[in-house]
């Protein structure tokens, strides 16, 4: 029978590493491990030895590893899979390929500044070598098992991985799903009739509350923020909600809803990603399509200065009067935004806005819980800035969207794993499907082997 193992992802939202093991039904008896993810714990404190941990299954007897997107919490690992001897390969959309490339690269200059490498750009140019790519809706087989991808609507390039037996039997792992309907993206896309689903719960206890009014909110905390003369900080993933923020920012510039101020993308990262962006046309939903047409570049206008540079960079702090930094990382855990938020978060004219979930144990939590003093770079910084949280541009669909996505599928539904998420979230999210669909729920436990009938 084949079995599913959750060797990250599972008592936390993030790391995702999931293992499938087909056995062949044939005379010789031979196992098919098939990955689905291999994303890095972020976040919590003993997150990086973790990460150092070698894998619990031997890397080199895996066949296929697919990856739902680029997401560090589900590509982050890759390089180091290589480095343990994977040699199998590697499956996604290409745009996820594209950015993760950069991501990758990106993680690296951070990991080599320890004593220890986590992996060297040698084990991700490895793994890049192994890595196909895959469109939605073309299925593939690969013997034991075909595949199948569906937009995820989360990020661009985001996959859902439909996994269907020789008997017909279905397991979909979701990823990430997105917040549809989303500012880029099509919708989320439905899959029905499915026999077992592992599927997200980052949300699984919260329903958005604001995503209807976001577009507004948005534009009012940018207002009232220039009108102070402050600096805006916006922590932001480099990927995707990056994308979004200058988007809207560019549709508020040119309408002439705002007072035109400078906007700063002072994150190197940030400005690579958002230039496979501008490259994309099919993927977004057709609203977007169409601004496109009319736009050409939705991303640019010209208030915005991208500061690559580290001496860039140094110069906004010399601008005075109201301005809008956008940087990463997004839970403010590293990245330029930090010696922002040490120089601003002092300013009571000042604000920062955020705009995406902060993981426990970050800075980013910490200022979105309402501390009134941080640590930055070994120095007490007193929070005096205005703290705005706007969650409905948050990449995840809520406890609803989420509870609705597996009703597409209850009648058919033998268990729903339920995992990626803290703990309270899952739990949460596996009663109400179980109270409300009637299905087989389960908190996916770390390490454990479940047997599916596929
Ligand atoms: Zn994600």
């Amino acid at each position: 029978m084949p079995k599913l193992t959750a060797y990250g992802g599972a008592g936390t939202a993030t790391g995702a590493n999931f293992l499938l093991e087909f056995t062949s039904s044939s005379s010789e008896l031979k196992t098919t491990r098939v990955l689905v993810d291999c994303g890095m714990l972020q976040g919590l404190a003993d997150a990086p030895s973790i990460n150092r941990e070698r894998f619990q299954y031997d890397a080199s007897s895996v066949d296929t590893l697919f990856v739902t997107h680029a997401h560090i919490d589900h590509i982050g690992l890759i390089p180091k899979l290589y480095a343990e001897g994977f040699r199998g390969e590697i499956y996604s959309i290409p745009e996820t390929k594209e950015i993760a490339k950069l991501l990758l690269a990106d993680a690296a200059k951070i990991n080599n500044a320890d004593e220890t490498p986590l992996y060297t750009y040698n084990d991700i140019s490895g793994a890049m070598d192994l890595w196909k790519t895959i469109a939605y809706h073309v299925p593939k087989d690969f013997g034991e098992f075909k595949v199948e991808l569906y937009d995820a609507g989360h990020i661009l390039g985001s996959a859902m991985i439909k996994f269907t037996s020789k008997n017909g039997s279905t397991i979909l792992c979701t990823g990430d799903i997105g917040n549809s309907p989303s500012v880029l993206l099509p919708d989320t896309e439905k899959v029905s009739g499915l026999d077992y689903l592992l599927i997200e719960s980052v949300y699984g206890d919260k329903n958005h509350e604001d995503r209807e009014l976001r577009e507004a909110r948005f534009k009012q905390v940018v207002e009232e923020s220039i009108s102070r003369g402050g600096t805006l900080l916006i922590p932001a993933f480099s990927l995707e909600r990056t994308q979004v923020i200058l988007y809207e920012l560019n549709k508020l510039f040119e309408s002439k809803s705002i007072p035109s101020v400078p906007v700063y993308l002072d994150s190197p990262l940030a400005i690579k990603v958002t230039e496979i962006f501008e490259h994309v046309r099919d993927l977004y939903n057709k609203n977007t399509q169409n601004e496109i047409k009319k736009d050409n570049n939705i991303f640019k206008f010209s208030q915005l200065k991208e500061t690559a540079s580290i001496r860039d960079s140094r110069e906004i702090a010399k601008v005075s009067g109201p301005k809008i930094i956008i940087a990463g990382s997004g839970m403010s855990t590293a990245g330029r935004i930090v010696g922002h938020e040490e120089m601003f978060l002092p300013d009571k004219n000042s604000t920062l806005l955020l705009v995406g979930y902060q993981g426990v144990g970050t800075l980013g939590r910490q200022i979105e819980e309402g501390v009134r003093s941080v640590v930055i770079d070994g120095n007490k910084i007193e929070v005096r800035a205005r703290v705005e949280k706007i969650e409905g541009f948050s990449g995840h669909a809520d406890s609803n969207a989420l509870v609705d996505f597996v009703s597409e599928s209850k009648d058919t539904l033998k268990k729903v794993f339920v995992a990626m998420g803290e703990p309270k979230s899952s739990i949460f999210l596996a009663q109400r499907l179980r109270d409300e669909l009637e299905v087989d729920a389960v908190v996916t436990e770390k390490g454990k082997v479940y047997e599916i009938d596929l």
